[in-house]
C-alpha cells in the first residue's frame, strides 16, 4: 500500500514529523521531488535533526530510503547529511538512488545566485540551492541523469556541450569566470563513485515491493501554494508539489496511493516573496514567530524569519482539495495555547466580494482576509493522547477548521516528538 505525506499550505507544516511517525510502519520512504532547498525538522530520540535530501525514514533501521527520479539531487549534500546523522550516533541508513534521478550541478547553484544578484530586489526568494536552474535544464532536456554517470563516453561529449551553453550566460550576461569542462568532468567522476553503491531501477524496485505487499510513503516536500501549476506562481518551487506527482516523481502507478495525509499548520508561516492574505505583522507576528514550531518559526535550511499569519480556512481547503487529501493532520496546536482568542480566515474579500475559493494570483494580490475570532484555551495541552482530553474551545478550533475546510482531520499534533499525535474520529 502507497500512503503520502504533503503539505497543505507554504510548506513548513510539520510533515517530517508526520512522516517520521508514520515511518514506523513503512518499508519504504521515498523522496518524490524537491531538492535541498527546504528542510524537514525532525525530532526523535537520537535528538533534533534538520533533513534536506534524505528522506524521513532514516532513523529506522528497517526502512530502505529512496530519493526518486523527481528529486533535484545535490550529491554532495546527500552524503554531508548522512555523515550527519552518523556522527550523532543514526545507524547507517540504507539508500537508494534512482538511475532516473537527475544532479543539481555546481553550475546551477551559481547560477541561482548570480540571477538572484541580477535581479536585486525583484527576486523570486529563492534559496540559491540550484533548484530552478536545475528544473528548467531538466524541461531543456540538457540535464544529467545519474545513469549517465557511468558512461564515460556520453560525459566526456556532454561536459563540452553544457560548458559551451553554460559560458554564454556566464561570461555575457554575469560577466563571471566561465566553467572549465575538464573540472566538470572531475567533479562528475567524484559524483560516479560517491553514488556508485546506491544507485538502482526504483520503479522496478517499488513494483516488486508492491508485489510483495510493502508499506510505500511518499514524502513530499513544501505545500499546495507552492506547486507550479496550482499553486502561487510565480513564487513557486520549480516541481510539483502534490501527492499525484509523487506517482510520476517515484514511478509508480497513480491508483497505488491509496492515503494522502495533508499535513495543515494550527496558523500560517509562509517563506519567500508573494501573497500571504492572513499575514500579520508587528509585535502580534513576533510573538507567534518565537513561540510557533519547537524553538521558533526559522527556516530550516536558511535560517530566515518566516512570514506569519493565522489559520486560512481558504488556501487549506483548496490545499487539501489539490493534494487529494484522504487524512488532514492539524499540527502544532500547542503553540496556540497562549491567546486569548484566535482569528482564523474564512474568506477572501476581493474587489468588495467575499470568496471561499483560493483565487489566481493576480486576483490573490487584491484579497484581503475576512476573520471569525474563536476563543483560546489557555492552557498547556502537550502530552494529551486522547481527543476528548482537550479543553473544550481546543477541540472547538479544531471542529471550526475541519468544518470549513471539508476534509477530515483525523490527527492532531500537539508537540514535535513522536509521540506527541492525538487520533481523532472525523465527523465528517
Ligand atoms: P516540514 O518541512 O513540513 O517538515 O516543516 P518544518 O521542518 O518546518 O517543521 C515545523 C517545525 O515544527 C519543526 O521544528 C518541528 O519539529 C515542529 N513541529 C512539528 N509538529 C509540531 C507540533 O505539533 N508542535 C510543536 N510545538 N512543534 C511541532
Amino acid at each position: 500500500m502507497v500512503k503520502a505525506v504533503v503539505g497543505a499550505n507554504w510548506g513548513d507544516e510539520g510533515k517530517g514529523k508526520i512522516t517520521d511517525m508514520m515511518a514506523k510502519e513503512a518499508d519504504v520512504v521515498i523522496r518524490f521531488q524537491g531538492g535541498a532547498n527546504a528542510g524537514h525538522t525532525i525530532v526523535n530520540n537520537y535528538g533534533k535533526f534538520a533533513l534536506h535530501t534524505l528522506p524521513s525514514g532514516v532513523f529506522y533501521g528497517h526502512v530502505t530510503n529512496i530519493i526518486g527520479n523527481g528529486v533535484a539531487l545535490n550529491i554532495p549534500l546527500l552524503f554531508k547529511e548522512v555523515k550527519e546523522l552518523t556522527d550523532r550516533n543514526v545507524p547507517t541508513p540504507h539508500i537508494m538512488i534512482s538511475d532516473r534521478a537527475q544532479i543539481v550541478m555546481p553550475y546551477h547553484i551559481l547560477l541561482d545566485a548570480y540571477e538572484e544578484e541580477r535581479l536585486a530586489g525583484k527576486s523570486f526568494g529563492s534559496t540559491k540551492s540550484g533548484i530552478a536552474p536545475f528544473y528548467s535544464d531538466k524541461f531543456a532536456k540538457i540535464g544529467f541523469q545519474v545513469s549517465e554517470l557511468f558512461d564515460e563516453e556520453l560525459l566526456k561529449e556532454k561536459v563540452v556541450r553544457i560548458c559551451e551553453l553554460k559560458n554564454v550566460l556566464f561570461e555575457h550576461l554575469y560577466h563571471k569566470e566561465p566553467l572549465k569542462p575538464e573540472e566538470l568532468l572531475e567533479t562528475l567522476h567524484e559524483y560516479r563513485d560517491m553514488v556508485a553503491p546506491y544507485v538502482g531501477n526504483v520503479s522496478a524496485f517499488l513494483d516488486q515491493a508492491l508485489k510483495e505487499g510493502k508499506n510505500i510513503l511518499l514524502e513530499g516536500q513544501l505545500g499546495t501554494m507552492k506547486d507550479p501549476d496550482h499553486g502561487i506562481y510565480p513564487m513557486v518551487t520549480s516541481s510539483s508539489t502534490l501527492a499525484a506527482y509523487g506517482a510520476i516523481g517515484a514511478g509508480i502507478a497513480p491508483y497505488e496511493i491509496k492515503k494522502i495525509v495533508a499535513v495543515t499548520k494550527a496558523y500560517s508561516s509562509a517563506v519567500g516573496a508573494g501573497a500571504f492574505v492572513s499575514e500579520i505583522f508587528g509585535e502580534e507576528a513576533d510573538e507567534l514567530r518565537r513561540r510557533g514550531g519547537d524553538g521558533g518559526e526559522y527556516g530550516a535550511t536558511t535560517g530566515r524569519p518566516r512570514r506569519m499569519g493565522w489559520y486560512d480556512c481558504v488556501a487549506s481547503r483548496y490545499g487539501c482539495r489539490l493534494q487529494g487529501a484522504t487524512d488532514v493532520a492539524l499540527t502544532v496546536m500547542d503553540v496556540l495555547g497562549y491567546l486569548d482568542e484566535i482569528p482564523v480566515c474564512t474568506g477572501y474579500e476581493i474587489d468588495g466580494e467575499v470568496t471561499k475559493e483560493f483565487p489566481v494570483t493576480c486576483k490573490l494580490e487584491k484579497a484581503k482576509p475576512v476573520f471569525v475570532k474563536l476563543p483560546g484555551w489557555k492552557c498547556d495541552i502537550r502530552g494529551i493522547r486522547n481527543y476528548e482530553e482537550l479543553p473544550e474551545n481546543c477541540r472547538k478550533y479544531v471542529e471550526f477548521i475541519e468544518e470549513q475546510i471539508g476534509y477530515p482531520i483525523t490527527m492532531v499534533s500537539n508537540g514535535p516528538g513522536r509521540d506527541d499525535i492525538i487520533y481523532r474520529e472525523s465527523a465528517l
